[in-house]
């Protein structure tokens, strides 16, 4: 019998979540799952560790689930599948802790309440994370919760990267940098050691490319910037997302051409990036077996962007000793590893092209003065790590 955590990823249509037992010293993934379509024809999926179908179900068309009767359907799932296994707590996976959660933090009615009122700092997101901390809260007040964030791993970075050039008043109120995918960071800098000494002690911007993607520069595996601000929207081109935008153009849009708040929103996080340059697809694997110029200007596009944001972080940083690839399109694309890499001979990258082709993790040549690296994340582990921590 050992402890068991479950870790939760509620979105706005689908609730993903994984559940890790403690074996020895660290924790071991057991099953996870998803399920999704939560207003339409929610759909339910488990797998277990080695990725073969654990469980499955589907509620007729028509029905709505919501995110309420898929928490109920997770929490009798994972019960069922604990086997003997004792559930410790329940770790989530929070958007934003603002200025001031630095840390994993357990869960009590204040605290959600101190979420809630981050709500307006990302609305699309932070309702959907707090809503089913809330909920278990009612349901199973004994069961133990943690809210890991996405931007506490940024909090280290100094005053002046977290700030805009605008008035004092308004980073009172908290417009400021705050830096996502904190958590994808964290785990990477937890394993680099296990790579490289000075990967894991030096210089190192890590670049996390999947549907959503960022940059952090950190200097001895503490974030010192990052290309992700006040919002998810900042930064890097990517699947739906422009990426960094003069901010004029949406003064533009709106006075030019009538587009209130919400047709904004819809262009800035639906319809640009990838998808809206090539006018094909937001998935890279698409783009890249495509002929069509199109999906070529999208990948051109996205590719400088990266060069661009890489000699920004790396002048953040004093220099540069190591990259790390990781997230679906780091992890998974060659092409896209090779053409960063050759963007950054500049600063000390010397591709090695049968190891990036191989899938590394080291892509690089052994004598070149910035190395490079393509490592997994996993932000469900280190979710669970804190949870155990912090439950234990
Ligand atoms: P999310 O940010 O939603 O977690 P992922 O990290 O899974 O997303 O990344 C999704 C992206 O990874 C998609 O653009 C997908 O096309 C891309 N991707 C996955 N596998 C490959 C591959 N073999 N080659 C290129 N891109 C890939």
């Amino acid at each position: 019998m050992g402890n068991a955590i479950a870790v939760l990823n509620a979105g706005s249509s689908s609730v993903k979540f994984s559940l890790f037992v403690a074996r020895g010293d660290d924790l071991e993934l057991q099953v996870r799952g998803q399920i999704e379509g939560l207003d339409t024809a929610a759909h339910f999926i488990a797998k277990d560790r080695d990725g073969a179908p654990a469980s499955e179900h589907s509620w007729p068309a028509g029905t709505t689930l919501g995110h309420d009767g898929a928490l109920d359907h997770l929490l009798a799932f994972l019960r069922a599948a604990l086997a003997g296994d004792r559930l410790v707590g329940v770790g989530h996976r929070v958007v934003h802790g603002g200025p001031d959660y630095a840390q994993p933090v357990v869960v009590d009615g204040s605290v959600v309440a101190a979420l809630e009122a981050l709500i307006p700092l990302a609305p699309l997101h932070q309702p959907h994370n707090v809503a089913p901390i809330r909920r278990l809260l009612e349901r199973a007040p004994d069961l133990r919760q943690v809210a890991c964030f996405d931007t506490a791993f940024h909090r280290t970075n100094p005053d002046l990267a977290q700030r805009f050039a605008l008035p004092e008043e308004l980073h009172d109120a908290g417009l400021r940098r705050y830096g996502f995918h904190g958590l994808s960071y964290e785990y990477l800098a937890s394993v680099l050691g296990q790579f490289d000494a000075l990967t894991a002690s030096g210089r190192t911007v890590v670049l996390h490319l999947g549907n959503g993607a960022s940059m952090c520069a950190m200097a001895a595996g503490r974030s010192v910037a990052s290309t992700m601000g006040f919002t998810a929207v900042d930064g890097l081109m990517m699947g739906t997302r422009p990426g960094a935008l003069d901010p004029g153009v949406v003064l533009y849009l709106m006075e030019r051409r009538g587009m209130d708040v919400r047709a904004v929103e819809t262009l800035l996080y639906r319809q640009s990036g990838l998808l809206g340059v090539s006018g094909i697809s937001n998935d890279m694997r698409t783009l890249l077996a495509s002929s069509d110029p199109r999906a070529r200007l999208a990948i051109d596009l996205y590719c400088y962007r990266i060069r661009r944001e890489l000699g920004s972080l790396a002048a953040a940083l004093g220099g540069l000793d190591a990259i790390i690839f990781t997230g679906g399109i780091g992890e998974n694309s060659p092409a896209i590893r090779e053409r960063v890499c050759r963007d950054a001979t500049w600063l000390g990258v010397e591709l090695d092209a049968a190891a990036n082709a191989a899938g590394g993790p080291r892509i690089s040549t052994p004598g070149a003065r910035a190395s490079a690296w393509s490592i997994p994340t996993n932000e469900e582990l280190m979710i669970a790590r804190h949870t155990g921590r912090l439950l234990q």
